[in-house]
C-alpha cells in the first residue's frame, strides 16, 4: 500500500457541487486540501435543472429549511461573481424569476393554499390571473387558470457550475485524485484518512464525506456515522428552442399536472430543460418510455408548442435525500469525520451556503447559525451523538410527499 507523502488538512470524499464547493473554499480559507471522485464534476448536477426555488419549492413543515434556502438564494449572485472571477467561466446564472400556474380548480385550490403559506412566511409571490399569466408568457396553454408570479426564484446551469467549481478548486490549489475512494481509514477512534481503489491511503487532520446518494456505503464508516441518506431518482429531458422561436419562455414555467409536478427551465443558449420524475427505486438510472412521456405529456399540456422543438437528450440522475429532506452538515460522532450530503432537490440551490458553512467547520469545529438545525447528527443514536441535535420540531418533521425537483 502506497502512503501520500504529505498528509492534507482536508481529504473531501466526493466531487460533486457538494464536494466541489466544500474543497474550494476550504483552500480558500488557507486548508491544504485533497478531493478524491473518479469523476469530478458528475453526479446529480449532470441531470439537474437548476432551479434556485427557495419561495415556489416552499412546503408545509418545511419552514426551518426555507431559512437555508433564502440564505443560500441571497448569496448567489455574488457567489456566482467570485466563482466566475476565480473560474474564468459562465455558469449561467440568470435572474429570470418563475411562474408556476395551474391548469384545473384542484391546481388552482393548491396554488393558492401555496401562495398563503408564502405570504404567511414573508415571502414575495403574486397572484395572477389566468390571462396575466398568459400576457407575461405568451406560449402558455389557454386553458391555465391563474398563477403565482415569483420573481426572487432564479436559475443557474448546474453543469456549468459544477465545471466552474472543478477549476476553481485547481486554481485554489486543491489536489484531485481522480479515483474512487475504497474504504475510510479510522486510527485511535478517529477518522485519518482513506484508502483509494488503487491503493493509495491519503491521511488527513479531517475528512469530508460528501458522496452524494452513495454516501452511505462508503467502507470502513462505524454504523453510527452512516449517513441516513437514500437516492431519489429523477427523469429529465433537453430541448433546443432554435433561434426562429425565441423567446420561447421568458422564466421558468412550472404547474402541478394531474398531481405530477413538472417544470419548463429555459436557458439563454436555447435549452429547455422539462424536468423531473420522483422515483424511489434505489441506484437505477434508466430512462424509461413511461417517465419520457409522461413528461412530454405534462409539459405538453402546460405549453402545447413544445412537440415542435428538438428532442436533444433525456437523462436520470440521483438525488442524494435525507430522511426530513435537508442537507446534513458538519461533525459527526466519528472524531474528524464531517458529512456534508443529503441536499435532495435543493442541493444547486444550496450550493453557495454549504462551501460557507463547511468551511467555518473546517476552520472552527463549529456549525455557524445559518447551518445549525442541520447538524449530521441529528438523526443519529443518542449515545453517539457528539452534541444534541437542535430542538426545532421542524428538522426531524417527516418527508414531505411532495418531491418535486
Ligand atoms: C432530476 C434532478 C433535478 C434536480 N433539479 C434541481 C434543481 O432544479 N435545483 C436544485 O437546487 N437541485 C436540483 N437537484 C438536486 C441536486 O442536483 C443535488 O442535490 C446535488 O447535485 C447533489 O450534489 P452532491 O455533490 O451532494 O451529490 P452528487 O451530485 O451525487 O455527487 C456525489 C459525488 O460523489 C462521488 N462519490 C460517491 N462515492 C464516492 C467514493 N466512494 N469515492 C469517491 N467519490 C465518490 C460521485 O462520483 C459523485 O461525483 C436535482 C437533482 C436531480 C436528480
Amino acid at each position: 500500500m502506497r502512503i501520500s507523502a504529505n498528509g492534507s488538512d482536508v481529504l473531501v470524499v466526493g466531487g460533486g457541487i457538494i464536494g466541489l464547493v466544500t474543497a474550494w473554499r476550504s483552500a480558500l480559507h488557507g486548508l491544504s486540501t485533497t478531493l478524491a471522485d473518479p469523476d469530478p464534476g458528475g453526479g446529480a448536477a449532470r441531470v439537474a435543472a437548476g432551479m434556485l426555488a427557495a419561495v415556489t419549492e416552499l412546503h408545509h413543515g418545511e419552514q426551518t429549511l426555507l431559512g437555508l434556502n433564502l440564505a443560500s438564494a441571497a448569496r448567489y449572485p455574488a457567489f456566482v461573481a467570485e466563482l466566475e472571477e476565480a473560474s474564468g467561466q459562465e455558469t449561467g446564472f440568470r435572474a429570470c424569476g418563475t411562474l408556476s400556474v395551474a391548469l384545473d380548480s384542484d391546481d388552482r385550490a393548491h396554488l393558492r393554499e401555496l401562495h398563503a403559506l408564502q405570504q404567511r412566511s414573508g415571502l414575495e409571490s403574486e397572484w395572477l390571473s389566468g390571462r396575466e399569466c398568459r400576457r407575461l408568457e405568451p406560449m402558455l396553454a389557454p386553458g391555465v387558470r391563474g398563477g403565482l408570479r415569483v420573481d426572487g426564484d432564479h436559475q443557474v446551469d448546474p453543469r456549468r457550475l459544477a465545471s466552474a467549481l472543478v477549476t476553481a478548486c485547481e486554481r485554489a490549489g486543491v489536489v484531485l485524485r481522480r479515483e474512487r475512494v475504497q474504504r475510510l481509514s479510522v486510527t485511535g477512534g478517529r477518522a485519518t484518512g482513506a484508502a483509494l481503489r488503487d491503493g493509495t491511503e491519503l491521511t488527513a487532520g479531517q475528512v469530508v464525506l460528501a458522496g452524494g446518494s452513495l454516501s452511505g456505503r462508503l467502507a470502513g464508516l462505524p454504523d453510527a456515522v452512516v449517513p441516513p441518506v437514500r437516492p431519489v431518482k429523477g427523469q429529465v429531458l433537453r430541448l433546443t428552442v432554435p433561434p426562429a422561436y425565441a423567446p420561447f419562455l421568458s422564466r421558468t414555467v412550472r404547474a402541478v399536472v394531474r398531481g405530477s409536478h413538472v417544470y419548463l427551465v429555459p436557458r439563454a443558449n436555447g435549452e429547455l430543460v422539462v424536468g423531473a420524475t420522483t422515483e424511489e427505486l434505489g441506484w437505477d438510472t434508466t430512462v424509461t418510455a413511461g417517465g419520457v412521456y409522461e413528461l412530454l405529456r405534462d409539459a405538453h399540456e402546460l405549453v402545447p408548442g413544445i412537440t415542435e422543438l428538438p428532442l436533444t437528450e433525456t437523462g436520470a440522475g440521483l438525488r442524494p435525500a435525507s430522511p426530513d429532506n435537508a442537507p446534513l452538515l458538519g461533525p459527526t460522532a466519528l472524531p474528524g469525520l464531517h458529512l456534508a450530503t443529503g441536499h435532495h432537490r435543493n442541493g444547486v440551490l444550496l450550493t453557495p451556503v454549504t462551501g460557507d458553512v463547511m468551511a467555518h467547520v473546517l476552520t472552527t469545529g463549529e456549525l455557524p447559525e445559518p447551518g445549525r438545525p442541520f447538524s449530521a447528527q441529528r438523526f443519529a443514536p443518542a449515545a453517539s451523538q457528539e452534541h444534541p441535535p437542535h430542538p426545532s420540531s421542524e428538522d426531524t418533521a417527516p418527508a414531505s410527499q411532495e418531491q418535486p425537483v
